[in-house]
């Protein structure tokens, strides 16, 4: 059945082939981004896909943007939290605003996103909600207290919101990605890059299509009994 989906952060990167994933499987698909225009125009020229532009991490934004979408699109059954930021530097560099517009953003967006749309999928019986999480907020990484920290709590937010959610057909779930070729992992210094896909036992980068994916797979009617878990895809970095 065709859905309403709304992907955060939808424009490029991983969302972007998220966007696209959903959209081949049927679904109206509705595409957040924060400040890029020109890419979200390109992005939605290329794939008729709608582009709504606002700040996740704004609470009274994201509520005004959904009832929007709500109203020109339609109800929205499945939202997928993939807008993100790095902030990175040692802790004793890092400043305040650094910590806290990570938190804001990546973890304070799912917070937000899903108080403006939980309610309405509980009370239509059917609802997808996937987090993007992150493999570092599994395992920590050097530089990123504030990246690591905020990702780790989408973990445990998925938890408890799955089972705030089981009884009414909507499931919560998280995908962690590992290290995959976006421009996100391009900002990071050749040297680091080599010595971090090294560690990679498939031996590469992941491809955003890989993430994407395992998205669908968590938003279809398939998945209906998969709730509250974390589908880890990182090419074998970290297992448990
Ligand atoms: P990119 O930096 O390539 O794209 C980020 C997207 O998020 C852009 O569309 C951007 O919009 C949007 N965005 C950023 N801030 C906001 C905001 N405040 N409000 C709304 N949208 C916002 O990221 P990736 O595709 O690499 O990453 C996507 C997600 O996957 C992130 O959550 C990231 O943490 C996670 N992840 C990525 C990994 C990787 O290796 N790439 C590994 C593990 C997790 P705009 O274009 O306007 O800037």
């Amino acid at each position: 059945m065709a859905r309403v989906a709304v992907v955060t952060g939808g424009t490029r990167g991983i969302g972007e082939a998220i966007s696209l994933a959903l959209q081949e499987r049927g679904h109206t698909v509705v595409a957040n981004y924060a400040g890029n225009d020109e890419k979200a125009r390109a992005f939605s020229e290329r794939t008729g896909i709608a582009t709504y532009k606002w700040d996740v991490g704004d609470h009274e934004a994201t509520q005004e943007y959904c009832d929007r979408i709500a109203a020109e699109v339609g109800p929205i059954d499945i939202v997928i939290n993939n807008a993100g930021i790095t902030r990175d530097g040692v802790l004793q560099r890092m400043s305040f605003d650094d910590w806290n517009d990570v938190m804001r953003i990546n973890l304070g967006g799912c917070f937000n996103t899903a108080k403006a749309t939980f309610a309405g999928m509980r009370e239509r019986g059917w609802g997808r909600i996937v987090n993007i999480g992150s493999i570092n907020g599994q395992a920590g990484q050097y530089g990123q207290v504030n990246y690591a920290a905020a990702k780790s709590g989408i973990h445990g937010f998925t938890k408890a919101l799955a089972q705030e959610g089981a009884k009414y057909g909507v499931t919560v779930n998280a995908i962690a990605p590992g290290y995959i070729d976006t421009d996100m992992v391009a900002a990071v210094p050749a040297p680091v890059l080599e010595k971090i896909v090294a560690k990679i036992p498939v031996g590469r980068l992941g491809n955003a299509y890989e993430i994407a994916r395992g998205c669908a797979f968590l938003c279809s009617e398939n998945a209906g009994f998969v709730t509250g878990s974390t589908l880890s895809i990182n090419g074998g970095q970290h297992m448990y």
